[in-house]
């Protein structure tokens, strides 16, 4: 039993913060930021502007022709990397039932789990900062020039020159896959440091690409360590930190406007009284960080961003609710980090996202492992769409909603007929790319924890 944290005793925190203790005991705890404000005043607070979201859909679209001709998979799409919003009936009416919900909502899937070339919500931040390295340095070394067809990156000279620079990224895991298979077909040197709760089969796959993979007996914490120091040595090297960095989080923020037009396009109205709930997935940050702020530009306040964690790794929720972020870990305060959803086994949360989006994130909550596991056997009993842990998270956050008492609800103006009318999107956020035998095994953990009770 740990005594004091970060000199004060465990009774003062629990006293200053109630809901430690809950999160301390690994009990699923939800938390609706009262400190919320409307998206004119808090968008203000993210150092980032609308204008730059737009630069990052342009980019995607100039380099799109390049990524059509370098990754079959997203020929058929005129290399556009983007994910299928699909309706989930099936599998919400099985979550009613789960969670005691007489009253059906509308649901939709957001595929991020099936997105090309690497097959995780990655493929969105982590392939767009590769893209944009590569456009730098070629244009700054005379190789590109505005108006050029960026097929010309397939050509040796270019590929010559990125060969003699680094890229270099600490993961869990999908982090790694997308820029590892980004960096190396662009021909960039490129090492990912894995720690130790990344997949085996991740760690395969990258170095069939040729990627350099690095290995650390610790978390993720430390293997991003590891990757930045290696990368301060070396001045051709660019270091991808998945905490901090601006170009990550445009990457993906443009999933908003995209995520509007899907809406769009299958007629799904969202305004005042039909509102969009959209619960995502948290590890660092960063992913559901940018695709909340792509959201708020694109819906303002009509859009709900939740962020669900892990019982074990509740980072995000833990530094925004006692308002040190970055200062503090779980493992700080005796939480183990460990969990079998480990696109989402972080420690320590992204300071730079949880300050930004401080005052544009509804709520957070966090998952035992066990129902991401039933989840995602129902998932695939259901609608028959494969899903690693991770992506999953989202799945309970609509019960969380429907069953708070704190008056959220009411202070963001959702009434009954509101909800009724409103949409909810499941953020799906990886597995498509896991391996059939380890799929199988996920399916036999859930279809037994679906046994027991919750
Ligand atoms: C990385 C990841 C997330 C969360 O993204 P962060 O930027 O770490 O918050 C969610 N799900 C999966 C499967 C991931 O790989």
């Amino acid at each position: 039993m740990i005594d004091v944290v970060h000199g004060k005793t465990m009774k003062d925190w629990i006293e200053a913060y109630p809901l430690i203790k809950p999160l301390v005991s690994g009990v699923p705890v939800t938390w609706f930021n009262p400190g919320i404000a409307s998206a004119s005043e808090a968008l203000h607070d993210v150092p980032l502007a609308a204008a730059e979201v737009h630069d990052a859909s342009a980019r995607l679209a100039r380099f799109a022709p390049f990524l059509a001709e370098a990754f079959p998979e997203v020929a058929s799409t005129q290399g556009i990397i983007e994910s299928d919003l699909v309706p989930v009936d099936g599998f919400m009416n099985r979550l009613c039932t789960l969670y005691g919900i007489d009253k059906t909502v509308s649901m939709h899937l957001k595929m991020d789990s099936h997105l090309p070339i690497s097959g995780s919500v990655k493929a969105r931040g982590g392939i767009y900062e590769v893209l944009h390295h590569a456009e730098y340095l070629a244009s700054t070394h005379g190789m590109l020039a505005d108006g050029d067809d960026y097929r010309l990156l397939l050509k040796p000279g270019i590929r010559k020159l990125f060969r003699q620079y680094r890229i270099v990224v600490g993961s869990t895991g999908n982090l790694g896959m997308s820029i590892g298979i980004a960096g190396a077909r662009l021909g960039f040197d490129t090492t990912v440091h894995m720690s130790d709760d990344a997949r085996q089969w991740k760690k395969d796959k990258l170095r069939a690409h040729g990627v350099n993979v690095v290995e650390h007996r610790g978390d993720y914490g430390e293997a991003v360590e590891q990757g930045r120091r290696q990368a301060q040595l070396d001045p051709a090297c660019h270091f991808i930190d998945d905490e901090n960095s601006t170009t990550l989080f445009l990457g993906y923020a443009v999933a908003g406007e995209r995520l509007k037009r899907q809406l769009e396009q299958k007629g799904i109205q969202v305004d005042a009284r039909h509102p969009l709930f959209v619960y995502l997935p948290c590890g660092v940050g960063g992913g559901p960080g940018g695709i909340s702020f792509g959201l708020k530009l694109a819906f303002g306040d009509h859009v709900h961003c939740i962020f669900a964690e892990p019982t074990q790794s509740p980072c995000m929720l833990m530094g925004v609710y006692t308002g040190l972020h970055e200062r503090i870990a779980v493992q700080d305060f005796g939480i183990s980090n460990i969990t079998a959803a480990d696109g989402l086994a972080v420690g320590r949360p992204s300071g730079f996202v949880g300050r930004a989006m401080h005052r544009l994130i509804d709520g957070y909550y966090t998952v035992p492992d066990s129902e991401l596991f039933v989840a995602l056997y129902l998932m695939h009993e259901t609608q028959g769409i494969q899903l690693e842990p991770s992506a999953l998270a989202g799945a309970p956050g609509f019960s969380r909603v429907l069953h708070e008492r704190e008056g959220y609800r009411e202070r963001i103006g959702v009434d009954a007929q509101a909800w009724q009318q409103a949409t909810h999107i499941v953020w799906a956020t990886g597995g498509g790319m896991v391996p059939a035998e380890e799929y199988r095994n996920y399916l036999a953990i859930g279809r037994n924890a679906l046994l027991r009770p919750l």
